[in-house]
């Protein structure tokens, strides 16, 4: 298992990105957990208090750009630390559970462009 420091996530082989660094993951660092709209990361924001696990929440437009297109259009990351991913992971699974029905496709391959 390998960390890369600058996309903040677990990956298998060292990141093709260039000039990021990849190295084993160390229990504080921060690892993206999940990414989704905002009722997605509201969901898993609540379940993660409840278990009392501690997270970082990160907005990808920025709070200007968030004003002007609107909380619904936001995508938000979810970090949590890595000595805590597994335990977050298991909570996070509901919500990676791809939806029934006829979207569930196209809702798929728009999860793979992001
Ligand atoms: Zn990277």
């Amino acid at each position: 298992m390998l960390y890369c420091a600058d996309c903040r996530e677990l990956m298998d082989a060292p990141c093709p990105k260039r000039r990021h660094v990849t190295r084993v993951p160390e229990e504080g660092d921060p690892v993206l957990l999940f990414r989704g709209d905002a009722v997605q990361a509201g969901i898993l924001d609540a379940m993660l208090k409840e278990a009392g696990l501690p997270f970082l929440r990160e907005g990808r437009l920025g709070s200007g750009l968030t004003a002007w297109a609107g909380e619904m259009l936001e995508s938000y990351s979810i970090y949590v630390p890595f000595a805590l991913y597994d335990k977050a992971n298991e909570l996070a699974m509901v919500l990676k559970t791809p939806p029934q029905g006829p979207d569930a496709g196209t809702e798929a391959a728009e999860q793979e462009n992001l």
